[in-house]
């Protein structure tokens, strides 16, 4: 096998020595947890100059992961538009079904690199929860996952995924019982064990290094994608699409296309139940410069100025805040942020779903919603690649009620 580079991010998403892009980002102030992030981005710039990593991650991706992942041209998708052709790079066909499964191997291999015996994080719906067990199974390493009692509930199935896969479930019952106070117990549980564990996070959010480190393992779909298209079509694509919660996925594929001026960079935001609604979790259309979990971005905040609680139809997506990087290409011109609705997302997803035999992740579905609304306005020669993120397996049941064809 050929080692080679395993990618990376674009300058205009590179952080300074303060870890900020612009005025995003940052460093995390805690003394101890300062120490820790540090010795964490100390080894990973070790790790990707190092011949023996590059090799092991590149085995992995194509041995383990199925990478790369395909890119495919939807023509009933396209035909059933009438305009642009839109092409879909396929990471729902990646072992364990999403792109979580680039990072987590990443980290894994960083944690086991760094001598850690445990990874640890916080997950809501449970993608990131099951991606990180994963990888922890694959390298040996203990995996204690925190999640709020209503969404353990709520995620029945992925729980079970990650008690198979043999990790520690940690139940918080405490506040709401979801999301924020899974990740507040997830970093006391890792201040308590800090020398022997890794904290995993699910996206390109967080302190730094977690966004330059995520990006970075999500890079390679991005690179992977512009070969790909350039090969077959002679030419790059006019836009790039993808959804975007906390922005890892959307990250990884802008990172192959950010050099390129001509091509236009996109990412489709949840609108939920509507932008005039509170019901929405639209952090570039509605948010304000703020905080959220140690670093500076675009975030929503309620009355009380603390993040707020939002709303999307994709689990995945609701998040309050958005990652450094997109808040400073959004500023700084280079991507472009729009939004698409709940019911334009199940729209999306039954047409992806009937028409090309494909079964989107509802948070994937979003990126298709834009795609198909913007493809009418635009001519046949032009092309739109949409990354698709996740496969929807997950969202089956709840469809079939949402859509009466239980
Ligand atoms: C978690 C998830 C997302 C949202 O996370 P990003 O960091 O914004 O990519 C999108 N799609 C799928 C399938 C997911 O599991």
């Amino acid at each position: 096998m050929t080692t080679q580079a395993t990618y990376g991010l674009h300058a205009s998403t590179m952080p300074d020595e303060q870890g900020l892009l612009g005025e995003f980002g940052g460093k995390i102030g805690h003394p101890e947890l300062a120490k820790a992030m540090d010795e964490l981005e100390i080894g990973f710039r070790q790790i990707i100059k190092d011949d023996d990593f590059i090799a092991e991650m590149q085995r992995l991706r194509e041995t383990y992961v199925g990478r790369p992942s395909p890119i495919y041209h939807a023509k009933r998708l396209s035909e059933h538009c009438g305009g642009a052709k839109i092409y879909l790079k396929r990471e729902d066909l990646n072992h364990t079904g999403s792109h979580k499964i680039n990072h987590c191997l990443g980290e894994a291999l960083l944690a086991k690199k760094l001598g850690k015996t445990k990874v640890l994080a916080e997950t809501g719906a449970g993608q990131h929860g099951v991606a990180l067990a994963t990888a922890a199974a694959l390298m040996g390493l203990e995996c204690e996952i925190h999640m709020g009692v209503v969404d353990i509930k709520k995620e029945h199935p992925n729980v079970s995924r990650m008690k198979i896969l043999g990790a520690k479930i940690v139940p918080v019952s405490r506040g709401a019982g979801t999301l924020k106070e899974a990740v507040d117990s997830a970093f006391e549980a890792y201040l308590e064990d800090i020398d022997n564990s890794m904290f995993a996070i699910g996206s390109v959010v967080g302190p730094a290094p977690y966004p330059e480190m995520v990006g970075y393992f999500q890079s390679v779909v991005g690179h992977e994608a512009r070969a790909q298209f350039l090969a077959a079509n002679g030419k790059l694509p006019d836009k790039v699409v993808a959804c975007i919660g906390g922005g890892s996925n959307a990250m990884g594929i802008f990172s192959g296309f950010l050099g390129d001026e001509g091509v236009e960079k996109v990412a489709v935001e949840p609108a939920g139940e509507g932008l005039d609604t509170p019901r929405h979790a639209a952090t570039m259309a509605k948010g304000v410069k703020g905080e959220i979990q140690g670093f500076k971005c675009y975030v929503l905040l309620d009355e009380q100025g603390e993040p707020a609680q939002v709303h999307s139809i994709a689990s995945g997506l609701d998040y309050p805040g958005v990652g450094p990087q997109h808040s400073h290409l959004r500023d700084t011109g280079l991507a472009t942020y729009v939004s698409a609705t709940d019911q334009e997302c199940l729209d999306a997803f039954m047409a992806l779903s009937q028409l090309e035999g494909i079964i989107p992740a509802l948070e994937s579905a979003h990126a298709v919603a834009h795609a198909i609304k913007v493809a009418k306005t635009m001519s046949p020669d032009e092309t739109i690649l949409v990354n698709l993120s996740g496969r929807g397996d997950k969202d089956i049941d709840y469809i079939l009620d949402k859509v009466g064809l239980a």
